[in-house]
């Protein structure tokens, strides 16, 4: 389907959960869950999410209500949603406030069903406020968790209120993705200017962390500056010893792809964001999720130096970048890729 066209359907699938939420129809599902694959190609990776914030084992799930067709039940008249799905694999609770924050996911989640994202990854690591040090706060997952038991079909929970340098994480951690209830670890502030964080990627209870994380089969997402509180040579070889010495651990690098580490890890995965320029090379497409960093009550994404765009924007700015790619490509990129370290 060329581009135009999946444009088209988007927009009219847009439609098609506003007339919905009106009453009007009825779409597929609640208008987030990604239709069967159309090509004959369908594999387990290209249906939603299991809605059972408990299941462990997602990948031999039942099917939800909302992964049964339209034609399973009769209803084969309705417009779904056909467009190019989108898996937003980086976003932040609002530490600040409870009221604020369920109001920021409420509409955040109502967003995030217009703009076709079929699943949002959700959580949050260091707190930072100026003029004082970063927070870890085990809070930060109760808020992430009861976002995710209040949209189970959309947002993919990710464990992050721990001290990545407390000994005592690794049984936090390690107690936590025993319930079943994470998708992924992340996104660790480990070196980050903003935050103020300069915690070795290679630091011991990392190292443990990590090793759970390839346990439980979850994806460890990480913010990484080699160059921000040590120098560059000993940043980067950090990070080749957290992926090499854990090579069952599939690691994610936040908001960029970088040239010099992609294709050189089996394990090592990137969070394309809009604001990065072109897509990387295809050798490493592979390898590519995509994602916003939204968090701002306001529903605005700084990208680069331009104004904040509304969340809506910024997907369809991400679904700009893969216009050009040929279909199977597109669909790997924008939820194909995600679906499988998601374990959806
Ligand atoms: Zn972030």
């Amino acid at each position: 389907m060329v581009y135009e066209d999946m444009l088209l359907s988007y927009r009219f699938a847009s439609l098609c959960v506003v007339l919905a939420a009106a009453g009007a129809i009825s779409c597929h599902g609640n208008g987030a869950t990604p239709p069967d694959e159309t090509d004959g190609s369908d594999t387990d990776t290209s249906v939603a999410a299991d809605s059972e914030l408990g299941d462990s084992n997602p990948g031999d799930s039942e099917p939800t209500d909302s992964q049964i067709s339209d034609s399973d039940t009769g209803e084969s008249d309705e417009p779904v949603f056909t467009g190019l799905w989108i898996i937003d694999t980086h976003a932040h609770i609002l530490p600040t406030d409870a009221d604020l924050n369920d109001a920021y996911i409420d509409d955040l989640m109502a967003a995030v069903q217009d703009a076709g994202v079929a699943h949002i990854a959700l959580g949050l690591h260091a707190r930072h406020i100026p003029d004082r040090p970063p927070t870890f706060s085990e809070q930060h997952d109760d808020w992430t968790l009861a976002a995710a038991e209040e949209y189970p079909d959309l947002i993919l929970p990710m464990l992050a209120g721990f001290d990545p340098e407390d000994e005592a994480s690794v049984d936090y951690v390690s107690t936590e993705l025993a319930t079943g209830h994470w998708r992924a670890i992340g996104e660790l502030d480990l070196r980050n200017t903003p935050k103020q964080t300069t915690t070795p990627m290679n630091h011991p209870v990392m190292m443990e962390i990590y090793a759970l994380a390839a346990v439980y089969d979850v994806p460890v997402m990480f913010h990484f500056e080699p160059c921000y509180g040590t120098d560059c040579v000993s940043g980067a070889a950090e990070l080749d010893e957290a992926v090499t010495e854990n090579p069952d651990t599939k690691f994610i690098n936040a908001h960029s792809c970088p040239p010099n580490l992609m294709g050189n890890y089996p394990n090592l995965y990137c969070e394309f964001e809009v604001s990065n320029g072109n897509l990387p090379q295809s050798n490493i497409f592979d390898f590519i999720v995509l994602g916003t960093d939204i968090q701002n009550a306001q529903l605005n994404t700084p990208i680069g130096n331009m104004v904040d765009i509304p969340y809506g924007e910024v997907v369809d700015l991400i679904r700009e970048k893969l216009a050009d790619l040929d279909e199977a490509d597109a669909q790997k990129l924008g939820t194909g890729n995600a679906e499988v370290l998601f374990g959806l």
